[in-house]
């Protein structure tokens, strides 16, 4: 049971925002990408209606694989240098929260993994969830699919 709004931000809480409907999914990414953004073993994607998304405070953005079909804007705390949100561009249908920086940090669980063929030797996986060894080829279908099952309505 998800109750909307679903609110976070950066660590030091300059960065804000709220999603005011129930989001598509939420997996574990384990490219390298992932890894040297969180600086961390994976990264936490909450995949989320970019209209339903509202932010406050003062954000800087990064462009990741600029001038590439992968191009992605990510947007930081310019305070405390948190990654708060994923997208491809201000118009983007599709954004991805990054899932340390929601509030409540228990309410959800991943329903998959993917880019485990990168995956840290020590990071187990559920044998339940979900697992792709590069990007899902279906365009992260059952990975939504998933999630509408265990959290939908
Ligand atoms: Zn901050
Ligand atoms: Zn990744």
């Amino acid at each position: 049971m998800i109750t909307l709004p679903l609110k976070g931000g950066c660590q030091c809480g300059q960065l804000r925002y709220e999603i005011n409907a129930l989001p598509q999914t939420l997996y574990c990414c384990h490219c390298t990408e992932c890894q040297a953004q969180s600086a961390s073993a994976f990264g936490t994607s909450l995949r989320c209606d970019g209209a339903s998304v509202k932010l406050s405070g003062e954000a800087k953005s990064f462009r990741r694989d600029k001038g590439r079909s992968t191009e992605v804007e990510c947007l930081f705390c310019p305070y405390c240098g948190s990654r708060v949100l994923h997208r491809r561009d201000s118009s983007s249908v599709d954004c991805s929260i990054k899932g340390g920086s929601l509030d409540d940090k228990h309410g959800m669980e991943p329903v998959g993994h993917i880019w485990t063929r990168s995956k840290q030797g020590w990071v187990e996986l559920p044998d339940e969830t979900l697992q792709f060894e590069t990007q899902p080829e279906d365009g992260y279908v059952e990975l939504i699919a998933a999630f509408s099952k265990r959290y939908g309505p």
